[in-house]
């Protein structure tokens, strides 16, 4: 494919490359890494092994050993992940887990398949994780545990999430689908997020920031019993072959994703090092600009920037939507409806139900384009359109 670029043409508004701009530029990563990638691809052809085996556990191993947690167990894709933290922590039907609800819907969705309730809470406004404020009011005797979701590739406070999980006595599952690579350095506890919980889980999704050519996720625990059971839960219920103790569920990892996924663990730090670069131009493009915040990075995370996600905070979200659109920018809308408005949750709650901030947010976000490979060339043509939108409504 050729990548012509009109070196006289140095107007942003005409975007000079061949290809429209990506949301997500998975083929230039790949052409990257094509010759590694293509190999040992090859070589579990060649060897036949194709679930599990020693590519998978090749994987895990090298997995924990970058997030330095003792216990990576691989699974089908992220939101089997969580589905087989809560089965492995034991949770019964009826009992309640709390959940941020401005996310994506996977988290709430494992609880109500368990027949568990989901607890949907609120978020902060500037980092939009889940919020504890008010939250020892809603706790039950059957409530069991909390899952943070460390939205956007950062890091939730874990330290204040640990602390009321201890004083409740609930189990902790983080949600690390966005934000693995991101690392937590709090005053008591430094850690890459994912491993300060009871459970952390992870989706190899092709677009997240470690994504496999296919699906694939994998779970997390430094509680080596626990992480037993895990393995157990997500191979039908058995230790020993053909012996079901428990009820399980089928959800593996297979060995060519684990294979991708272990060429791509290499590249993990510097791919979220350009995200974060990307995201730092953007946030210089968009200086002088009054009615965006640009994303806001807490003291006690780094950020990956799964997303790069702004706040339009004068109500016209959605006509920069469409002007994005009109001028053939891709963009994303993460998310567009709080869960418990979601027809699948509003069972959930009665029907006056309202979280100030997730509404606000559901109505204020946008996020850009994002990934390992944006160039500054195609920010340019992103952020005039973006700066054009503002200037010709002013
Ligand atoms: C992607 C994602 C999931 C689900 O992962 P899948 O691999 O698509 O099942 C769960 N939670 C969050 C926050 C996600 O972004």
């Amino acid at each position: 494919m050729s990548n012509t670029i009109n070196t006289k043409d140095s107007n942003p508004m005409i975007d000079t490359t061949s290809r429209p701009i990506q949301m997500v530029d998975l083929k230039s990563q790949y052409q990257d890494i094509k010759a590694e990638i293509d190999a040992e691809i090859q070589s579990v052809i060649d060897s036949c092994y194709f679930i599990k085996g020693p590519k998978v556990t090749q994987f895990e191993n090298n997995l924990a050993q970058y997030l330095e947690v003792k216990n990576v167990i691989g699974c089908g894709n992220g939101t089997d992940a969580l589905q087989i933290a809560v089965m492995a922590l034991g949770i019964q039907p009826g009992d309640e887990i709390i959940v941020p609800c401005f996310t994506y819907a996977a988290t709430a969705e494992i609880i109500a398949l368990l027949n568990l309730k989901p607890i949907m809470v609120d978020v902060t406004l500037d980092t939009f994780e889940i919020s504890l404020e008010g939250l020892d009011k809603i706790i039950t005797e059957r409530t069991k545990a909390i899952i943070p979701v460390h939205l956007f590739g950062q890091c939730s406070n874990m330290e204040d999430v640990m602390a009321f999980a201890e004083k409740h006595n609930l189990f902790v599952i983080e949600d690390n689908a966005q934000a693995i690579g991101s690392s937590y350095n709090g005053k008591s506890i430094q850690a890459k997020s994912g491993t300060i919980g009871h459970i952390g889980c992870t989706s190899f999704f092709p677009s997240k920031n470690l994504g496999c050519y296919g699906d694939g996720g994998a779970i997390f625990t430094n509680d080596d019993a626990l992480a037993e059971r895990i393995r157990q839960v997500g191979n039908h219920g058995e230790k020993i072959k053909y012996h079901h103790d428990i009820i399980g569920c089928n959800s593996r990892l297979d060995a060519i994703q684990a294979a991708v996924l272990d060429v791509k663990l290499k590249y993990l730090d510097s791919y979220n090092n350009a995200r974060r670069k990307a995201a730092y131009r953007y946030n210089d493009s968009f200086e002088s600009l009054d009615h965006i915040i640009t994303p806001i990075e807490a003291d006690y995370s780094d950020h990956v920037y799964h997303q790069y996600t702004l706040r339009i905070t004068d109500g016209s979200r959605d006509e920069l939507a469409d002007h994005l659109r009109n001028n053939n920018i891709p963009f994303g809308i993460y998310y567009p409806i709080p869960l418990y408005k979601q027809k699948a949750y509003s069972q959930y709650v009665n029907e006056n139900y309202f979280l100030p901030n997730t509404e606000l947010l559901c109505k204020e976000v946008i996020s850009l384009p994002m990934h390992s490979h944006l160039d500054e060339k195609t920010q340019q043509v992103i952020t005039h359109h973006v700066i054009d939108f503002f200037n010709g409504r002013s």
